[in-house]
């Protein structure tokens, strides 16, 4: 078999001319534009990148947006003041602290002083316990992003077996959630793995539906999958290479040329899962201007 594309740059097109759509129903109807206020601490050129692309898209949807720059030696309690403000501003609808945080700030601490109404990446407690109860929330961005891809491509997910590489708050454990939750999204059998998981191959290899989210590059081969499978790869890895400009290049946690041969679906790395990231903040940030998940 060779694997059909996940084309997650175009269904994020889709998804930000929705959101577009819809911030402009919202303007027209009275309303004012919906606001993200975007904090990053430190210069990491990884978040510079993030924090550039996620601004653009705000532009592009119509949303507006501010993003404070902090300098890496900040304080806790210098960073957490100012969330405080954004928090009891009405102006600000979603405020986003863009991770890594520098080595001295706890980001469970910090993303916990953020008003869960307003956590537009989905990682507050309040928002991930919500979504274990199945109770609508601010789903984390990237594991949404993935279901619209799913939905958009007709991929099937209940009663599957689906497979999670890799277990972070951000992304492996709440795609395992959803996937395993009964009432509201997935209903898939689910398995997570993570860096203690004896004997990977024993389990990816029985996967319907492999999404994987592990930071290793090209790690999951063709030999590790079956036949049909539909693989996700979140991973997003910077290797070193001598023929680009750049020095390096991007690549994922899957070995993309002995996966596909064998999967039926699969995401590319780079234009896969990353922009339906972005295009599902975008709809979060919508979400909270209209409180739609908190009313008041
Ligand atoms: P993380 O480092 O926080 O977590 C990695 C997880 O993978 C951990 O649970 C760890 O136990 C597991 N793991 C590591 N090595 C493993 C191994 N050999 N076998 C099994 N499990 C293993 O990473 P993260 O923040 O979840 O990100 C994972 C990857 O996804 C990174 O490459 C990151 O750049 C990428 N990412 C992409 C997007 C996107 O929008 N496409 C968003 C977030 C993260």
């Amino acid at each position: 078999m060779s694997a059909k594309l996940i084309d997650g740059k175009y269904v994020a097109e889709l998804t930000r001319n929705q959101v577009r759509e819809d911030v402009n129903h919202w303007v027209e109807s009275g309303n004012r534009r919906p606001f993200l206020q975007v904090i990053q601490v430190g210069t990491d050129p990884g978040s510079t990148t993030y924090v550039r692309s996620k601004t653009r898209a705000c532009e592009d949807v119509g949303i507006e947006t501010d993003t404070n720059r902090l300098p890496d030696t900040v304080s806790a309690k210098q960073l957490k003041d100012l969330i405080r403000t954004h928090n009891e501003n009405d102006g600000v609808d979603g405020i986003l602290v863009q991770l890594p945080l520098p080595a001295h700030l706890s980001s469970h601490d910090v993303i916990e002083s953020i008003d869960y109404r307003k956590d537009v990446d989905g990682f507050h407690p309040m928002n991930v316990g919500r979504l274990a109860v199945d109770q609508p929330t601010f789903r984390s961005c990237t594991p949404a992003g993935i279901f619209e891809l799913f939905k958009h491509y007709s991929i099937p997910v209940k009663s599957k077996h689906a497979v999670v590489v890799g277990a972070s708050n951000i992304v492996g454990s709440p795609m395992a959630i959803m996937l395993s939750r009964e009432n509201t999204s997935g209903k898939a059998t689910t398995t997570i793995c993570h860096k203690f998981t004896k004997d990977l191959t024993q389990h990816t290899i029985s996967a319907d539906l492999l999404v994987v989210a592990a930071g290793q590059p090209e790690m999951i081969r063709g030999e590790m999958v079956k036949e049909g499978v539909v693989v996700i790869d979140v991973g997003i890895n910077r290797v070193a290479d001598e023929t680009s400009e750049k020095g390096y290049k991007l690549v994922g946690d899957c070995h993309f040329e002995s996966v596909s041969e064998k999967a039926s679906w699969i995401t590319p790395v780079p234009g896969g899962v990353g922009p339906m990231t972005v295009a599902m903040l975008m709809k979060n940030t919508l979400l909270a201007a209209k409180k739609s998940i908190y009313p008041e």
